[in-house]
């Protein structure tokens, strides 16, 4: 049996205090995704300010930065991890404690996520960890345990956050480099997959996992597994946070996503775990598919990447080309947060709002946008896919107005130009 650890034990290891709900029974996430710091000092500023004006419309526990904080290829220094200063500095004046995962963009010829990670950890709100070592597992992968608000130093928690490194992008360069670009894979790497159904079952040992023999651990899993299950007697509700998407959601985007049942925009095709690879994609994300089906108590995943896409879509059915059934695991995008990135649609970030009394069950989520309104607000619970929401606004940011305007300018000076051209009689 998984020996216990009290509060105060994750409270050493972490060097601050634990996760817990409020004392209203509720615990609220704000996802800010793709916020592609570093290509502009004006967009920078821009995006300090949609992160400033969600925070200031919620009452935020914890704020997760699922991903491509920094835009890498628009790095030419090598002091490149400073610009991680500006991507918190929103977070820092609310005083959020915050949750990373990288994201393809957060690894580039000149930016190192290592150094970002390290970065990170001067902040005494930063809860990002790296707690599997791998030659190839990346670094954002890690859990963190919530706690009922009134819980006693020995108890379970209530909810577990699972955060994962889908990578991508390309190595950091390095002295004998000799200039070459070597890609990441851009996918959880499966080592970390099968740690993860290992952490799955032991979250209460915090200790860094490095494997050698996965067979080991499959069956050491099982057999770990089905005792924790009949230690707790129920498994403890979870979410999933992942910067780029799992094949689901794209063969879902196949059959439709339907305004009304999956409200949001959807805009661009779902560009999974493994589709940019050099070979294409090959079913490179199945062993993290599988893990998450496996764990027992997953409500839903989360993940940013493709900037022109916001929906959530329960998957409870056989969907084609995927050799897996879903569970009734939710699966959400979050909103293109940040003026870095393509894609013009207004900038927003989803919150996601957890329930202790209700916990897995029903779990609310929307997406406050810039602009102070509200878009998408779904209820995550059992028949989510069957009701009905009304149509969201379909509205883009105020840069995205530039460019009639600027082009009905070029427009006028054409047409200026041909009547000049005819009074002259050219
Ligand atoms: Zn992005």
């Amino acid at each position: 049996m998984p020996a216990r650890r009290s509060i105060s034990e994750y409270q050493r290891q972490a060097g601050k205090q634990p996760l817990r709900f409020t004392a209203n029974g509720t615990f609220q996430i704000s996802v800010f995704s793709d916020l592609h710091f570093a290509e502009d000092d004006e967009n920078d500023k821009k995006t300090q300010r949609v992160m400033d004006k969600v925070l200031s419309s919620e009452e935020v526990q914890l704020v997760v930065l699922n991903g491509d904080l920094i835009s890498g290829e628009a790095i030419h220094a090598s002091n490149s991890s400073t610009y991680l200063d500006r991507v918190v500095a929103p977070l820092v004046d609310h005083n959020i404690p915050w949750a990373s995962t990288y994201g393809n963009h957060d690894s580039e010829v000149n930016l190192d996520p290592e150094e970002t990670f390290r970065r990170e950890k001067n902040y005494t709100n930063s809860l990002t960890q790296k707690m599997v070592s791998g030659p190839t597992s990346g670094i954002t992968n890690y859990y963190l345990p919530i706690f009922r608000h009134d819980a006693a130093n020995n108890t379970d928690p209530a909810f577990i956050l699972w955060f994962f490194d889908s990578q991508g992008g390309h190595y950091p360069k390095t002295a004998s480099d000799n200039g070459t670009v070597i890609p990441r894979q851009d996918w959880v790497d499966e080592s970390v997959s099968i740690i993860h159904s290992r952490m799955a079952s032991i979250f209460f040992s915090l200790e860094r996992c490095t494997l050698t023999d996965s067979e080991q651990v499959v069956k050491w899993f099982t057999k770990t597994n089905s005792k924790l299950l009949s230690t707790y007697g129920k498994p403890i509700p979870s979410l999933a946070f992942v910067h780029i998407p799992v094949y689901a959601m794209r063969a879902f985007q196949v059959t439709g996503v339907s305004p009304t049942s999956e409200p949001g925009i959807n805009n661009e095709r779902v560009q999974q775990q493994g589709y940019a690879s050099e070979g294409g994609y090959e079913a490179q994300d199945y062993p993290l598919i599988r893990a998450l089906l496996n764990t027992s108590g997953l409500v839903a995943t989360f993940s940013g990447h493709d900037h022109d896409n916001d929906w959530c879509f329960k998957w409870d059915s056989k969907l084609p080309e995927l050799n897996f059934t879903g569970n009734g695991i939710n699966m959400c995008y979050g909103r293109h947060s940040g003026y870095g990135g393509y894609g013009d649609w207004a900038r927003g970030g989803r919150q996601i709002m957890l329930d202790q009394q209700s916990l897995a069950s029903d779990m609310q989520s929307w997406v406050r946008m810039e602009d102070g309104s509200i878009s998408g607000n779904v209820h995550l619970n059992s028949t989510y896919g069957q009701d009905r929401y009304r149509l969201v606004e379909r509205s883009t940011s105020g840069q995205a107005n530039v460019a009639p305007q600027y082009s009905s300018l070029v427009y006028l000076w054409v047409f200026v130009f041909y009547l000049l051209m005819q009074r002259l009689g050219l």
